[in-house]
């Protein structure tokens, strides 16, 4: 069973990190400046922890803390545009019990789902290197380890689709070519885990219409219905 004391340890580790310096740069640059609107707030302005069930079997995957969401509150998907229409699916569907998902202690609970991201710091424009990715996989494997309940993971975006077949390819020879992303594409992994593609719940996306509350409200049924 998965064990608190073992998130809170791995957590507690996670948040000193410094191993990127770029990143390490921007995080705390965006933590003294602020936005005009969090003025007032003490930003966390360190690596982001996930948060969630920790029996889940549901996983969500993002790609990055947001600079004045995550990287602002200390909490993923929480304070941000993103988190407004993700968490908004999420409670329609069950997986979450509020709407919202504004600051630590909002009351949020999660219903057999826990949510991480990728890489663990903000990146500037949101565009990690692909060394920032692979030194921080470290922490996305630890944390699928403690996550022994997982039946579904949900990658929300490309990035963090390629990152979880990533660590399915340290125990398998699985090809990329063989797992290309798409929202609403689903491969079953060799160890039976269902890793399912969603486009990020990003403004960008949900402005232009490539990902409307409707598409992503049916995907997570689908999730659950199957669970
Ligand atoms: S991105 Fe990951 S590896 Fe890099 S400094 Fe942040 S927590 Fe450390």
């Amino acid at each position: 069973m998965p064990n608190q004391n073992n998130f809170e340890q791995f957590y507690s580790e996670m948040i000193t990190c410094i191993k990127c310096s770029r990143l390490v740069t921007f995080r705390e640059k965006i933590a003294t400046e602020k936005r005009k609107q969090y003025i007032d707030e003490e930003y966390w302005g360190k690596p982001v922890p996930g948060y969630g069930d920790i029996n889940a079997e549901i996983l969500f995957v993002g790609l990055a803390p947001a600079a004045h969401g995550g990287n602002r509150t200390g909490r993923v998907f929480t304070g941000d545009k993103s988190a407004d229409f993700l968490m908004k699916c999420m409670d329609r569907t069950g997986l979450a019990n509020q709407i919202n998902s504004d600051y630590l202690d909002d009351g949020l609970i999660l219903n057999n789902a826990y949510m991480t991201v990728m890489l663990k710091c903000v990146p500037p424009q949101d565009k990690p290197s692909p060394l920032e990715l692979k030194t921080c996989f470290s922490y996305f494997n630890q944390e699928m380890k403690l996550l022994k309940n997982l039946k579904t993971i949900v990658a929300l975006g490309k990035i963090a689709f390629d990152g979880t077949l990533k660590y399915f390819k340290q125990f398998d020879d699985l090809k990329t070519k063989d797992f290309p992303f798409g929202h609403g594409k689903s491969y079953k992994m060799p160890n039976g885990i269902n890793l399912l593609g969603c486009y990020h719940p990003s403004p960008r996306n949900v402005n232009t219409g490539k990902l409307n509350f409707e598409m992503m409200t049916s995907l997570f049924r689908n999730i659950s219905n199957k669970i």
